[in-house]
C-alpha cells in the first residue's frame, strides 16, 4: 500500500531545513495582538508589517462594539448556510451598504475571500466557457477556475498584447469567456494596466471580473478599488473583495449590476453549502465599511506611509517588486536560504514580514512581502526600514 503521505515527504524536508534556522517562518504564532501594528512574537513587542490590515481597523471601537452587540443580541454563530437556514437581517445590511459603497446594484457576501472567488468564477463559468487568467492570479481565482470546469487559458502576467493573441485564438469555440485581473497583486504589489485589458472589448466579447481584494478600500477616489482609480468602473463587470484585508475581519464579496445577478445564489457552491458568517464578523464588518466610508483620510495615510517604506527601500538599494507604490512592498532576495536567514534577523530585530517562497511567487521569486497599514506611524516605518538595513548589511 501506498503512503498517501509519501508525496508530502518533499515539504517535510523543506520545513525540516527552515526550522533549523530559526523560528517556523510560515507559522508564527502571535502570543498577544497589542494593536493594528503591533504584536508580542517570542516575547517580543514586534511590529506587524505582513499582516494586510491596510486601514489598521481591528482595534476600531465602532467595530468592536458593534462585534459585541452582535454576539450578545445574536449568539456565537449562525449553524448554518442562509439557502438552509435563511439569511440574517445583518448580512443583507452588509451587502446594502457594500453595494452603495461599491455603487453597485447587487452584492453578495461569502463566508471567507477565498470563497468569493471560488463562487463568483464558477457560478459565472461552466464547462462551455473559457476562464482567462493572468499567469500570477491568485489560488483562489486558479481553484475557482477548477471548480468551474471551464476551460482555463493563461496570459502573461500583466501583458494585454499576450491576452489579445489568446482571445483571437479562442474566437471560434462557442460558450462565454470571463476574463479575471487583480486590482492589486498580492505578491509584488503591482497593479493591472486596467486601460489596456478594457481596451481589447473594442475587439473581442468578453466579460470582465476584477478582484480588488488587496485595492477595495485603498484605491481610488472613493476607495473602491484599481478601477475607481482608473475611471473604469462600467468596464468591471464584476468585483471580487475580501473583508480580510481593509475592513479588517473575515469574509468576502462579489458585486455586479448584472439584472440576473441574484441567481447566482443558487449557483455558487462555495455560497450554498457552507455556513453563513457569524453575526459578530458580520455586524464588524458593516461597521468597517462604515469607517472608511466616514474617513477617506485613511487611505490617504495609507499612501503615504507606503510611500515612505518604499523611498526608504530604495534609499537601502533594496529591489522591490515593481517600480510602482501600494501597500504591498516585497523586497526580491537572492535565493531560500538567505531570505529564511533574513527573515529571521527581522524578527529578531522586532519586525514581522511575510515571506514569500517559491512555487508560492510569481517566477520563482524569493521576497520578503511587507504590507503598510494606515495605522503604522511614521516612526514605525522608519524602525521597518533601519531593520531591513540592517539585515541587509549582514547579508
Ligand atoms: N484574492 C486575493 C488576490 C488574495 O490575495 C486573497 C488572500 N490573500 C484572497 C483573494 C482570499 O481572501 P481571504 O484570505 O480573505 O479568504
Amino acid at each position: 500500500m501506498t503512503d498517501l503521505f509519501e508525496k508530502h515527504r518533499p515539504i517535510a524536508e523543506r520545513f525540516e531545513r527552515m526550522m533549523e534556522m530559526g523560528v517556523n517562518a510560515v507559522g508564527v504564532v502571535n502570543d498577544r495582538i497589542l494593536s493594528p501594528t503591533r504584536a508580542i512574537i517570542q516575547g517580543r513587542e514586534t511590529i506587524l508589517a505582513g499582516t494586510n490590515n491596510y486601514m489598521g481597523v481591528t482595534f476600531e471601537k465602532a467595530c468592536i462594539d458593534a462585534g459585541k452587540k452582535a454576539l450578545e443580541e445574536f449568539g456565537t454563530g449562525t449553524t448554518g448556510s442562509r439557502i438552509a437556514n435563511g439569511s440574517y437581517a445583518m448580512h443583507r445590511e452588509l451587502e446594502q451598504s457594500l453595494a452603495a459603497f461599491l455603487n453597485r446594484k447587487h452584492c453578495i457576501v461569502f463566508t471567507t475571500g477565498y470563497q468569493a472567488n471560488l463562487g463568483m468564477i464558477a457560478g459565472l463559468a461552466g464547462p462551455r466557457d473559457t476562464v482567462f487568467l493572468d499567469a500570477d492570479s491568485h489560488s483562489s481565482i486558479y481553484d475557482g477556475c477548477t471548480l468551474s470546469g471551464a476551460k482555463l487559458v493563461r496570459f502573461r502576467h500583466n501583458d494585454a498584447s499576450d491576452l489579445d493573441r489568446r482571445l483571437s485564438r479562442s474566437e471560434d469555440e462557442g460558450g462565454g469567456r470571463l476574463v479575471v485581473l487583480e486590482g492589486i497583486y498580492s505578491m509584488l504589489g503591482d497593479r493591472a494596466p486596467l486601460k489596456d485589458f478594457v481596451e481589447l472589448r473594442k475587439k473581442h466579447q468578453f466579460q470582465l471580473l476584477v478582484d480588488e481584494a488587496h485595492s477595495f478600500g485603498v484605491l481610488g477616489p472613493n476607495g473602491r478599488g484599481l478601477a475607481d482609480e482608473a475611471g473604469l468602473e462600467d468596464e468591471a463587470d464584476f468585483v471580487v473583495g475580501t473583508f480580510s484585508k481593509s475592513i479588517g475581519s473575515i469574509g468576502g464579496f462579489g458585486a455586479g449590476d448584472h439584472p440576473l445577478f441574484e441567481t447566482l445564489r443558487y449557483a455558487m457552491r462555495p455560497y450554498m453549502f457552507t455556513a453563513s458568517s457569524s453575526p459578530a464578523t458580520i455586524a464588524t464588518s458593516i461597521a468597517a465599511v462604515k469607517t472608511l466610508a466616514r474617513e477617506p483620510e485613511r487611505r490617504d495615510r495609507l499612501r503615504r506611509n507606503s510611500e515612505r517604506l518604499f523611498n526608504g527601500f530604495r534609499t537601502l538599494g533594496l529591489e522591490t517588486g515593481c517600480e510602482e507604490v501600494s501597500p504591498v512592498i516585497a523586497v526580491k532576495c537572492k535565493d531560500e536560504p538567505s531570505t529564511i536567514a533574513m527573515w529571521n534577523r527581522l524578527l529578531q530585530g522586532g519586525v514581522y514580514v511575510n515571506i514569500a517562497l517559491p512555487p508560492g511567487t510569481p517566477n520563482r521569486l524569493c521576497l520578503l512581502r511587507c504590507s503598510v497599514s494606515a495605522a503604522h506611524s511614521d516612526a514605525e516605518i522608519d524602525q521597518v526600514i533601519a531593520a531591513f538595513g540592517k539585515v541587509v548589511a549582514k547579508a
